[in-house]
């Protein structure tokens, strides 16, 4: 079975104690990881260091940053590079989330150079696609999703494809209530997976996770987990609850 991942985007929310005792009440919480489940907690770069000394110890728990650079180094004023992730000894990155691509204007091309430095510095990348609702209503959901991974994934090497973790996150699903239905969410997955199997063979595609995006709450997280494509959530809203969270934690495939 592939890895099956419960991951928060904590996004630009929660002061410096609220942060602090959300991770502590989950950390609390004591759950019990099967081996192939993990937990990803994607927090604000000023927040990196103090989380992760927070889960440490904790198995199958990792701190994520929620962006880097495309660039190595330099006058990027604001940026944080992969290079400084990795050295601060962060492994996770989330790349190419909606709202960064609509309010940082970020291409398919700054994105694929986003992943390639992130990659290069070894760590995991939660990469994200999906669609606006007018793509979805004119029914090119496909087509839109396949150009974003053309035009991102296009440089990876083989081997890279080991720290790749793909988050299909339909933009008129986030933040609004609305989810995918589970028939929608599996077909965009297996449509994601079938292109995952062409550019890296069947083999490699077949283990690369597939995280839906959207609205996932507690009482959705089962039913959408149990797709058989869909292997874990990437969790805006809910996991800003240490109950919710950990009940979406709950949910994932065993
Ligand atoms: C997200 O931020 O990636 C997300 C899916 O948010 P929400 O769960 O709030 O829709």
């Amino acid at each position: 079975m592939r890895k099956q991942i419960a991951a928060a985007n904590w996004k630009m929310n929660l002061s410096p104690e609220e942060g602090k005792s959300l991770l502590a009440e989950i950390v609390d919480a004591n759950f019990k990881l099967e081996k192939k489940q993990e937990v990803i907690i994607a927090v604000p770069f000023l927040y990196l260091s103090m989380a992760s000394g927070m889960v440490e110890n904790i198995n199958g728990v990792h701190i994520a940053a929620q962006d880097c650079s495309a660039y190595d180094n330099g006058a990027y004023t604001g940026q944080v590079s992969a290079e400084m992730l990795s050295q601060s000894g962060i492994s996770y990155v989330i790349v190419g989330h909606s709202e960064r691509r609509q309010y940082n204007h970020e291409t398919n091309k700054e994105l694929a150079g986003k992943l390639n430095q992130a990659l290069a510095n070894h760590l995991t990348v939660i990469f994200c696609c999906g669609e606006p609702l007018s793509v979805r209503e004119e029914g090119s959901q496909e087509m839109y999703v396949k150009i974003q991974l053309d035009e991102s994934l296009c440089m990876l090497s083989p081997g890279q494809h080991d720290n790749l973790i793909i988050a299909y996150e339909p933009i008129w699903a986030i933040g609004t209530g609305k989810t995918a239905s589970t028939q929608q969410a599996q077909e965009m997955h297996a449509f994601i997976r079938h292109t995952l199997n062409e550019k890296f063979g069947e083999d490699a595609g077949n283990e690369i996770p597939i995280l839906y995006g959207g609205s996932v709450k507690p009482a959705n997280a089962a039913e959408i987990f149990g797709q058989p494509d869909v292997d874990g959530g990437l969790v805006g809203g809910a996991s800003l609850e240490a109950k919710d969270f950990l009940e979406i934690i709950r949910s994932l495939k065993a």
